[in-house]
């Protein structure tokens, strides 16, 4: 600590470049850090620390950590702790550029895996980015001082040394109890439980608050389940999705894609306070929409897509620019070959002539002038051949009346269940339509990325960066990502990045993995090594990363230009 104080004193008034000779590690009274990365001026992206906490200055209880749920869970926690800390500390501190800034990476509404805060078997990391002070390209050590010596330790002291044990010990019991809600849904063949109470909708479109006021959710008598959790003496009520295929209808703005939304996000787990925090989904549940443009590799759509009009092979099918109905066959396609079991459908994001092709049509463009075998012909065949669930907003069609085994209707945001109205209107109007598609599903993708899709070569450098939330320069190569509704925070998209740069470098495309065996293997590394083992200098601050799902990861994948794919079979 005297040695910093001393360097800072040295280095004064000097150039910026000067700031690097204070990389290293720092011994303070009750913690010590380390200066792993040193901007290179006040302007470029921020220095990197480590906070290194013992457990002989701040207990982590053993049964916090002792289970990986409740390891997140509590790292979390005092992540929430330091950005706060750090929102109310109001030591000024001064220069150009991103002098006196510290951040950490701070979670949203989701409790996600994340390097912001690690705990390990004898300390607690904290990771923080900073500005390290500075007049124009002059270092300011007295700023830098108050910054080491003040802001920090005060940051530090507000956070991790502040937050009661109760309240770490409430954020590991919502762990149990998600993880208690996830294991009855597995044994009861549940795809989503949404409590009675929550609130489903968001504060706005680009906010993911709960609205203030909202109509709290209900289950429908038909569907209400009772379920005891841990550390809780009432039992949690709610509505139970049973796997099949389920059909949301009701009126335009009664709440589906509200009810769709918080289910797609139900895959994550919220923080108390969310309204989401007890809707839970199938964690391998994908959202599938349209996404007209997007690139698609190989990918057999065959079962969807059929007889194109210059002849284009559909079932090793490729497209610089899909169209609506052959992107949203592709999404399909690729999340039941990722491992998807649940499929989430909403047709405000979905190709008309994907989802449905009536009776009237059928006799006017006949089969053979007619492409595609709309979703209708082959959600039933989905579940029996592959034990796929969906879960279907259609307020706009009654035709999947048949195909459904629980129809919910939204009315002023209240669910209830319409099964056998819709099943006695479905008799009263009998479909004249034909089926279409044959009388099975047909075959999924089996692909493998060749080494050449990986390519982070820009001039003489090598980069794979994410750039917000829904892009990734890889080298020279854009990866759009908007459409990847399921992609909710940077850090994950960050990660994804590093995934796929340590894969170049790795050269693990060369090893002949098929692309579920590639995301088995991302899965397991991310398990037992961690998040940060994926980075060039694990043993540094990793940067700000969260993981993703294999489904995320995949849709990077998938959606890489000069990606170059084998189809296995
Ligand atoms: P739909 O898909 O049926 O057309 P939306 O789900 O888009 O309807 O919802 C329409 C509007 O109603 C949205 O602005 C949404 O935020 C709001 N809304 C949804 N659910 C609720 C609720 N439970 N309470 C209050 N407002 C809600
Ligand atoms: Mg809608």
């Amino acid at each position: 600590m005297q040695k910093l104080r001393s360097m800072l004193k040295q280095i004064d008034g000097k150039s910026y470049k000067a700031y690097k000779s204070i990389q290293g590690t720092y011994q303070y009274d009750h913690f010590k850090f380390s200066i792993d990365y040193v901007q290179g001026d006040p302007f470029a992206s921020p220095s990197k620390i480590r906070v290194h906490i013992p457990f002989k200055k701040r207990p982590i209880q053993s049964h916090w950590r002792n289970n990986r749920h409740r390891k997140i869970y509590a790292e979390d926690l005092i992540a929430r702790h330091v950005a706060k800390a750090i929102r109310r500390q109001n030591i000024q501190i001064r220069g150009s550029g991103k002098s006196g800034m510290i951040s950490i990476d701070e979670p949203g509404q989701e409790i996600l895996d994340r390097t912001a805060v690690s705990i390990y078997q004898k300390e607690t990391i904290i990771c923080l980015s900073i500005g390290l002070p500075a007049n124009g390209r002059r270092i300011n050590g007295r700023e830098a001082e108050k910054l080491f010596f003040t802001a920090i330790p005060d940051i530090i002291d507000q956070s991790i040394f502040t937050v009661q044990d109760e309240e770490i010990e409430k954020a590991v019991q919502l762990a149990d109890q998600h993880q208690s809600i996830r294991m009855k849904m597995r044994e009861n063949g549940w795809i989503a439980f949404i409590a009675d109470g929550s609130i489903l909708p968001r504060e706005s479109g680009i906010s993911n608050r709960p609205l203030k006021g909202a109509v709290p959710f209900k289950s429908p008598e038909e569907n209400r389940v009772s379920i005891e959790i841990p550390h809780q003496n009432k039992p949690l009520t709610g509505m139970a999705l049973k796997k099949g295929i389920v059909l949301i209808v009701g009126g335009g703005y009664h709440g589906k894609s509200t009810l769709l939304n918080a289910i797609e996000r139900g895959v994550y787990h919220h923080i108390r306070g969310d309204g989401r925090e007890f809707v839970l989904t199938d964690p391998t549940a994908v959202k599938v929409r349209a996404e007209d443009g997007r690139k698609v590799s190989t990918v057999n759509i065959s079962p969807f897509i059929n007889h194109l009009p210059h002849g284009e092979d559909t079932v090793q099918f490729s497209t610089e620019n899909a169209s609506g109905s052959t992107s949203q066959a592709a999404n399909v396609m690729e999340a039941l070959e990722a491992g998807a079991r649940t499929l989430l459908i909403d047709e405000d994001t979905s190709a008309t002539n994907f989802m449905i092709r009536d009776e009237r049509m059928q006799e006017l463009v006949v089969k053979e002038k007619e492409p595609i075998t709309p979703f209708i012909d082959k959600v039933r065949q989905m579940k029996d051949d592959f034990d796929v669930s969906t879960i279907l907003v259609m307020g706009g069609s009654g035709d999947y009346f048949d195909a459904a085994d629980e129809v919910i209707m939204m009315d002023q945001y209240i669910p209830y269940n319409v099964t056998n109205r819709a099943k006695e209107i479905a008799e009263k109007y009998p479909f004249k339509r034909e089926k279409e598609g044959g009388d099975h599903f047909g075959r999924l993708p089996e692909r493998r990325f060749l080494p050449q899709s990986l390519n982070s070569r820009k001039g003489k450098k090598s980069k794979v960066q994410a750039k917000g939330l829904s892009k990734i320069l890889m080298g020279k190569h854009e990866i759009d990502l908007t459409q990847v509704e399921q992609l909710v925070d940077v850090s994950q998209t960050r990660m994804i990045a590093e995934i796929l740069h340590h894969m170049e470098h790795k050269n693990w495309l060369e090893k002949g993995l098929s692309l579920p065996e590639l995301l088995d293997r991302i899965e397991e590394q991310l398990d037992t090594s961690g998040l940060a083992s994926f980075t060039p200098r694990p043993d540094e601050h990793p940067g700000d990363l969260a993981r993703p799902r294999r489904f995320e990861i995949t849709a990077a994948l998938n959606r890489i230009r000069i990606a170059r794919v084998k189809e296995l079979s």
